[in-house]
């Protein structure tokens, strides 16, 4: 009798362990479904059919929203990226992608960013970015010239011939006419719109806005996203 009761209570330790399991497997999942609803640090980018510079393996995706008629987008491009280029694109630490947020000119901007967006889809991401410094390199210094019409079709087509096949120029002139990339730079506007960005060159960092001013501020943004 005496040995029946021992092992009874022998018998009743494993279920007690199985309820201790059972409440750890539970904490456990109330810990993990409190963990996924927390909020993103960033917004979060449909990344997709959008050029990008870098490793598509790295850990940061810096976004700049530009305006091919935006002087300070020109100015951003020849002397800051270069920096990013160096420090973050080149040593595998960040992917760098450029969205348009169209607005300067009425006409220009849209132009550009649309015949771009044909550019990268149907020549790929390499003569996209030729074509993206070169219109840069082409806007006038002369800032009073901003309103001046000079995105035309002919110039754009022009400005591609020097990157790429007067082939694949005359391509892109045509695809352009039929404005289905015209919803690319939708999509674009899109994230301007929810993420009410007032102008150019903004700049996120891992979906988050840069709100500083000097290329040190920038870094240390970068570097931390990247940890
Ligand atoms: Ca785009």
């Amino acid at each position: 009798m005496a040995k029946k009761q021992k092992k009874s209570a022998a018998n009743k330790r494993p279920s007690k362990f199985l309820y201790w399991m059972i409440g750890l497997i539970v904490v456990c999942i109330a810990g993990l479904v409190i963990l996924a609803n927390l909020p993103k640090d960033g917004f979060d980018f449909d990344y997709a059919d959008q050029p990008f510079l870098g490793e598509k393996s790295a850990d940061v995706s810096i976004v700049e929203f530009g305006d091919y008629k935006c002087p300070v987008c020109k100015s951003f491009t020849q002397s800051f990226f270069p920096l990013i280029e160096k420090d973050f694109i080149n040593t595998g630490k960040a992917k760098f992608y450029f969205m348009n947020y169209p607005f300067i000119h009425p006409a220009d901007s849209t132009r550009a960013a649309v015949f771009a967006e044909a550019v990268y889809t149907e020549l790929g991401n390499d003569i996209f970015w030729k074509f993206h410094e070169k219109l840069y390199d082409k806007q006038p210094d002369d800032t009073s010239k901003e309103n001046v019409e000079l995105n035309t079709e002919e110039f754009l087509t022009d400005t591609l011939k020097e990157v790429t096949s007067e082939e694949n120029a005359a391509k892109i002139a045509s695809i352009y006419k039929e404005n289905k990339y015209q919803k690319q730079v939708d999509k674009d506007l899109s994230y301007v719109e929810e993420l009410n960005i007032t102008g150019t060159p903004t700049i996120y960092v891992n979906g988050v806005k840069f709100e500083g001013n000097t290329y040190e501020e920038f870094q240390e943004m970068v570097n931390k996203a990247a940890k």
